[in-house]
């Protein structure tokens, strides 16, 4: 789950780490003028909330002088399409716009934890030159980048902290400084099961401040059970078919292409995509009805699968194991017989009482393709959609 720039600066507000003085992040140009009182003295700075990067050169961000200023942009950013280099060409809509004081800059720096796979631990890294995309330095000038693994049990230590900053040519009188926000980044990194927090740019400002301008936090889905408070926050990046899927416990991403798959098991999802994609197809998304699914869940699979009118052909994956055939044949039908199925359907059913399964299919008189394999339910998948 990805955080908004707010949240996450509330997060490092709560933490004690240094954030410029704030208005508040506001969704309507009524509400600006209390959020101005609030950040304090102008210039304001009024940014974008989008859970993407890139806002500064695509107008997502921009400083305003007087009152006068900041309510023209806020009028022209509320609503607007932002087209980031991470949003995709369709870019997403404005909704929230952050309200902060403006800060002089001095000197940007950045500073990041993430999640290093390989070394089984958090990673700080960081740079003297910040303010540019560290992706891009890292491919100009990779000796610029500083990298340190970090104890996930200790977590950082103050001398790994001072030893990045004389790195980073902190000036002395903000060594405290930078030990605390540093430490406190590792510490947010852990309290939030985080697989990134990151500062770009972290800036001096010309009276020598330290000040986290940026914050991006994305925390690990996998670990929502216990963060009760970010389980609670509406999920920004899903489509309404998203939402609904995982209200029924079924794991759905849609897609750009026409096949629209029902599969149990992530893995066995895969190579179902992959093998449409082999056989000259492209589905329509990825959906994993689960290991225990039933009746109730096919039938809620074919009804979001159906909405997405690019859906040219449905094609049912399943390996019965723990959850058998005939179950899932019994489903399939149950769920055929409320749902007015438009587009052709291909089954493969393989595994635990596939016997009884495919005569459940045949004895029903429903119309459907059988298949016998991956390959060949894959192939008929496609043929069928292109027909259709
Ligand atoms: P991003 O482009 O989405 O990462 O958004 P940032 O919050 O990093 O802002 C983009 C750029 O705008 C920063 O790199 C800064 O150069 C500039 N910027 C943001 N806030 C301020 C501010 O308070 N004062 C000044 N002078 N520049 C700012
Ligand atoms: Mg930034």
């Amino acid at each position: 789950m990805k955080l908004l720039e707010f949240e996450g600066k509330d997060v490092f507000r709560r933490y004690g780490l240094p954030v410029p003085p704030t208005g508040g992040a506001i969704e309507k140009p009524a509400q600006l003028p209390a959020a101005l009182k609030r950040a304090g003295k102008g210039p304001w700075v009024i940014k974008a909330q989008v859970l993407a990067g890139g806002r500064g050169k695509a107008g997502g961000v921009k400083i305003a002088k007087t009152p006068k200023e900041a309510a023209l942009i806020v009028k022209n950013m509320l609503g607007m399409k932002l087209v980031t280099p991470q949003t995709g060409e369709k870019g997403v809509k404005v909704n929230k716009v952050l309200v902060d004081k403006a800060s002089d800059i001095a000197r940007e720096i950045y500073l990041g934890v993430v999640l290093d796979r390989k070394l089984g631990c958090p990673l700080i890294i960081a740079s003297a030159e910040g303010g540019v995309e560290i992706e891009v330095l890292a491919h100009t000038k990779p000796e610029a980048i500083l990298r340190m693994p970090v104890d996930a049990t200790a977590g950082l230590r103050p001398y790994q902290a001072r030893q990045l900053a004389f790195q980073l040519r902190i000036p002395a009188d903000q060594l405290g400084a930078f030990v605390k926000l540093a430490m406190g980044m590792v510490k947010i990194f852990m309290d939030l099961d985080a697989n990134l927090v990151e500062v770009n740019p972290l800036i001096l400002t010309p009276k020598g401040e330290l000040l986290a301008l940026d914050a991006k936090v994305t925390t690990d889905d996998n670990a929502l059970f216990r963060q009760k408070e970010l389980a609670a926050k509406p999920d920004l990046e899903a489509t309404p078919a998203e939402k609904e899927a995982k209200k029924t416990g079924i794991t759905f991403i849609g897609l750009d292409g026409t096949i629209g798959c029902m599969v149990n098991g992530a893995g066995l999802a895969m190579a179902t995509m992959d093998s449409v994609h082999l056989a000259g197809g492209s589905p329509a998304n990825f959906l994993d009805v689960g290991g225990g699914a039933n009746a109730e869940q096919v039938t809620k699979a074919f009804q979001i699968i159906m909405k997405d009118k690019k859906v040219q052909a449905v094609l049912i994956n399943i390996f019965g194991g723990i959850m058998r055939c005939d179950t899932i044949a019994e489903g399939v039908l149950t769920a055929l017989k409320k749902i007015k199925l438009t587009v052709p359907l291909v089954v493969r059913l393989e595994g635990t009482n596939v016997k009884e399964g495919k005569a459940l299919l045949q004895k029903s008189g429903l119309k459907m393709i059988v298949a016998d394999s991956l390959w060949d339910a894959a192939q008929k998948a496609v043929a069928a959609a292109g027909a259709n």
